[in-house]
């Protein structure tokens, strides 16, 4: 005997259609021998835009999935299905003007009691919302990491991008058996420009250099970056030490030539870098960790030597 409470709670189907159709989720029903919809709720008309009654066959889905789209998802709802799994699945469904909009179809297989299957029922589930703001937030990693290997101040690549183009033309320099050239350039008397006009002058005078030094190199895989404080760095591949020199000179000059007062510098009355280069043809036996150390030491050479010139081991 039921309990009198049990009795009141038991729904009846005019119950069931109420709860189904006042859901944000559309409901629907296919029967599997005829692949036809029972049901689907009305509620698909107003996402978008077909009638309920033209809602007839699977053939009716299957065309109004977006053509990227239709293929890999009929197939596997189809293969899903046949197998008897609960399945779900993204895809955009075209609207009746033309439009489409992201579904989350969420579908479970009923079977009859011999196993077969009987029917599927579903819930589709407007996620456009999600599928923007999943766009939105794939956009911004990629924006993040762009930025992480972007120098801030000077918006020329950073040091981290720095290690990795140099990585990368290491390995095909020492496979190819080329001349690798890199050169450091650093401005000399930073300390006292900072001293006499201030930090914020400072940064602009290291923006100014930056975007003077990225036009030195014109080749397409030459690589310009900040490589520190006021410290520069160019990677020259399949570059000799004679043409890496020629590429050293431009720099010096066009730096020279960007007249930024220095009234404190004592080489010139105007910003000037001091400038290391050496190449390299890498072998198995050495590391470009080495080389940068080689390099760096052609640039404390140069401020050795009184500035505003360039060193190289050639
Ligand atoms: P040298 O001729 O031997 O290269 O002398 P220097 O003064 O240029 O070199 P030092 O290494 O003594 O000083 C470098 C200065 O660069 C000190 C530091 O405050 C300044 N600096 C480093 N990064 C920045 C920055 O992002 N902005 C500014 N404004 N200054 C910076
Ligand atoms: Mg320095
Ligand atoms: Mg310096």
């Amino acid at each position: 005997m039921n309990h009198p409470i049990q009795k009141q709670m038991e729904p009846d189907s005019a119950v069931y259609k109420t709860l189904l159709e006042s859901t944000k989720a559309i409901p629907w029903r296919i029967d599997w021998s005829t692949m036809k919809f029972t049901y689907v709720g009305p509620q698909i008309e107003k996402l978008l835009g077909w009638t309920q009654e033209s809602w007839a066959t699977v053939e009716d889905w299957a065309t109004r999935i977006h053509a990227d789209d239709r293929e890999a998802v009929v197939n596997f709802c189809v293969s899903q299905s046949k197998s008897g799994i609960d399945h779900e699945a993204d895809y955009r469904a075209l609207t009746r003007d033309g439009e489409h909009v992201w579904i989350r179809d969420v579908v479970h297989v009923v079977r009859k009691p011999d196993g077969e299957v009987d029917s599927l029922i579903g819930f589709m589930f407007d996620i456009t919302e999600r599928k923007k703001t999943e766009a939105r937030v794939a956009e911004l990693q990629k924006e993040l990491e762009a930025l992480s290997y972007r120098d801030g101040l000077t918006n020329v690549a950073n040091r981290r991008m720095f290690d990795s183009a140099l990585e990368v033309e290491w390995g095909n320099a020492l496979k190819n058996r080329t001349a690798l050239s890199v050169i450091m350039l650093d401005i000399d008397y930073f300390k006292q420009y900072n001293d006499q006009y201030g930090h914020i002058r400072g940064d602009a005078c290291l923006k100014k250099v930056a975007t003077v030094l990225s036009s030195a190199a014109t080749r397409t895989r030459d690589f310009f970056a900040r490589y520190g404080g006021e410290e520069f760095v160019l990677i020259l591949p399949e570059t000799d030490a004679a043409a890496a020199l020629k590429v050293a000179q431009r720099c010096r000059k066009l730096v020279l030539e960007a007249q930024i007062p220095h009234e404190k510098s004592q080489v010139e009355k105007v910003v000037t870098i001091s400038v290391g280069v050496s190449t390299t043809i890498p072998s198995q036996n050495e590391d470009p960790i080495s080389f940068i150390e080689s390099v760096d030491k052609c640039l404390y050479v140069a401020k050795q030597r009184g500035r505003n010139c360039i060193a190289s081991d050639a």
